[in-house]
């Protein structure tokens, strides 16, 4: 039973691939997993603030049929067994399976949680009792970005992943709150702000 709680709290959303673990393009296999090397010590930092620590992904690669849901699930805990080893946890994960043009049918939805669509963070908000306006959203893509501002949390994009190129091409209409090289630069700015 859940603890009555009307304080919602902030929280930090991790995006996953090029964020925390190196984007490798679609990871579709458990070799290929591997954490950036300071993501262990960021996510232990965080915890030790009591800031909870959410991951957001889009794994459009189950409605493309590269890997199936129970796979997405599968590397989440081996995330977790690494952080665990390190002594830091991540809080939640949500990740959105979707994509408009998928194979899948009953993944090929135009849903509302393919970031930059706010679905992933309301229903981690809901569950957690977080209050996304006092919130920060790190990625290493203009989607994160776009994540942050539907839900009115701030923004670090980090030039880690695909970051280095998506901050040297700026989106129209859309501002990070701060640019950072990396997680641990991001978490830095952050926590000086919460
Ligand atoms: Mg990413
Ligand atoms: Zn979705």
């Amino acid at each position: 039973m859940r603890i009555a709680v009307d304080t919602k709290r902030p929280a930090v959303f991790l995006d996953r691939d090029g964020t925390l673990i190196e984007d490798v393009g679609y990871l579709a296999s458990l070799t290929r997993l591997q954490l950036i090397p300071w993501t262990i010590d960021v996510i232990r930092a965080l915890n030790r603030a009591a800031l909870p620590v959410v991951v957001v992904t889009n794994q459009s690669g189950v409605a493309r049929q590269y890997f199936a849901e129970a796979f997405v699930q599968e590397t989440h805990r081996a995330i977790d067994a690494r952080l665990a080893a390190g002594g830091a946890h991540v809080d939640a994960y949500y990740y959105c399976p979707h994509h408009p043009d998928g194979k899948l049918p009953e993944y090929a939805v135009a849903c509302d949680c393919r970031k930059p669509r706010s679905g992933l963070i309301d229903r981690a908000a809901r569950d957690l009792t977080l209050d996304p306006s006092r919130s920060f959203v790190v990625g290493d893509s203009w989607g994160d970005v776009g994540l942050a501002r539907a839900v009115g949390a701030r923004a670090v994009l980090i030039r880690t992943g695909t970051g280095g190129m998506a901050a040297q091409h700026p989106r129209s209409g859309l501002t990070a709150d701060a640019v950072a090289d990396n997680l641990a630069a991001a978490a830095s700015w952050i926590l000086m702000r919460c």
